[in-house]
């Protein structure tokens, strides 16, 4: 952590060309990775990092110097790289007058790290690992992943804020294979959230293991997908990474200044059926997107992005924000580390509450697919094209689940199909917490949704989908 009147004392020497803000981010990482593979421990991981950011602004020019040595040298060192941009000068040093706040947001850990030795979290991975291999003999491949990671982040700027973030997040995730002559099915899951170690009390990993068995085992007898445009039904919870992928993004600020994207210009306009709401939540408890203070300094918030259909606000950061003289941001600033700078990123997202029960959903089609589980898919995060695989999936025929689908790949515009999503559950679910967002760099993100259908859609067959991801 840093003395405040170091803090002060290096944001005079950031502004001293003439910027009209400057910033320091302080970061300290520590990390636990554990890893078994084919039963055995692979990985064995202990991690620290730490240092800072200086990022300064002149209008719109940004820059930014990182050093990972918190000593007062560098600190100036990197605070008079970052304002070497600048042309100004200024006489007099300003005196800073830095106001600590608080966040009203509480993210309380029940059970710390270290109430669990590392041989007993290697214990917890290797019994996911024998439940997964007594499950079937069909079961040839299972991976199980253990990781802590505490990250606190401290904030000063020249405006005089100055804010502490203390994150705490843990994470399990697995992998089986089931095989049966040349059919390969894989599936992945994991569960995690900004948690202690109660994590592990709160669910049941042996079962999780098991249920994941029992579903890549199940689908060693599915038949290939029927390809075609067809009605898709997706599940709650992580269905919701469609929307993320697809829509969320372009809702991010920096694609809207842009204008790259579909909803640039288009607040107040229809943008979906009027039984979609939308929200980004930052202040969820327990929840991986979740923070006190966003990696600019500002306070996490929930924001409707979607109102009954109706577009309603962007994912602001700080930099978007005075590009285009808004009154301040929507806590949307995220970063990787000290190494980078924030860019507009969402938090936890996902589609509200609906009123259909997820039955009545499946019973109103009468020939389609249900997408039960999805790999990663990729989209292209600015236009909103996708294709996502299904790693689980059912035909739907006269209102009800039949046979599992092998391959089944989804394709389409985000924006679009938003547009023709026409029923939406009353059993909305967050992810069980494993979700990662790639744009440029890393962030821990939830992603959410209730039953949803989806009247046509392309569907794709590939058969060696299954194999994949
Ligand atoms: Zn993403």
């Amino acid at each position: 952590m840093l003395e405040k009147s170091l803090a002060q004392k290096v944001l005079a020497e950031a502004l001293r060309t003439g910027a009209d803000l400057a910033e320091i981010y302080v970061e300290d990482v520590e990390s636990l990775q554990l890893g078994i593979d084919d039963s055995r421990l692979e990985t064995a991981m202990r991690g620290e990092d730490r240092g800072a950011g200086v990022r300064v602004f002149f209008g719109n020019l940004v820059t930014y110097a990182f050093t990972d040595s918190l000593d007062e040298n560098s600190l100036m060192e990197a605070a008079r790289a970052a304002a070497a941009a600048g042309r100004g000068t200024q006489q007099q040093a300003k005196t800073i007058d830095l106001t600590e706040r608080k966040s009203q947001l509480e993210y309380p850990i029940r059970k710390p790290f270290d109430t669990l030795s590392i041989e007993d979290k290697v214990q917890l991975l290797s019994r996911m690992d024998e439940a997964a291999r007594a499950y079937s003999p069909q079961i040839v491949q299972v991976t199980a992943n253990y990781q802590q990671l505490r990250r606190q982040m401290w904030l000063f700027n020249s405006d005089g804020v100055q804010v502490e973030d203390d994150r705490f997040y843990t994470e399990v995730r697995a992998g089986v294979v089931a095989k049966r002559n040349g059919t390969l099915q894989r599936v992945r899951e994991g569960f995690g959230g900004r948690v202690g170690l109660e994590l592990l009390d709160d669910n049941d990993a042996l079962a999780k293991v098991k249920n994941m068995c029992e579903r890549a085992v199940q689908m060693l007898d599915a038949r290939p997908c029927p390809a075609g445009e067809m009605t898709v039904v997706m599940c709650n919870g992580w269905g919701g990474v469609l929307f993320h992928e697809a829509c969320g993004h372009q809702m991010e600020a920096d694609f809207i200044t842009k204008g790259s994207s579909a909803y640039a210009g288009k607040i107040g306009e229809r943008v979906a059926n009027p039984i979609i709401t939308a929200i980004d939540d930052g202040t969820i408890p327990g929840r991986r997107g979740s923070l006190k203070f966003d990696d600019d300094g500002t306070p996490a918030q929930r924001t409707v992005l979607i109102e009954e259909g109706i577009l309603k606000e962007y994912m602001w950061d700080l930099v978007e924000a005075r590009r285009v003289g808004r009154d301040g941001s929507t806590g949307n600033g995220r970063r990787e580390s000290y190494r980078h700078m924030p860019m507009p990123r969402m938090t936890n997202t996902f589609i509200d509450q609906g009123s259909h029960t997820p039955e009545e959903i499946i019973e109103s089609v009468k020939r389609g697919v249900y997408i039960r589980d999805m790999a990663g898919g990729q989209a292209d995060i600015a236009k909103g094209d996708f294709v996502f695989n299904a790693t689980v999936a059912y035909l739907i025929e006269d209102g009800k689940l039949t046979a599992p689908l092998r391959g089944a790949t989804i394709f389409g515009n985000g924006p679009q199909v938003l547009q023709e999503i026409d029923m939406v559950g009353n059993d909305l679910a967050l992810d069980p917490g494993m979700g990662m967002c790639g744009k440029i760099q890393m962030a821990r993100v939830s992603v959410g949704q209730p039953t949803i259908r989806i009247p046509r859609v392309t569907v794709g067959g590939t058969d060696d989908a299954s194999a994949s991801n």
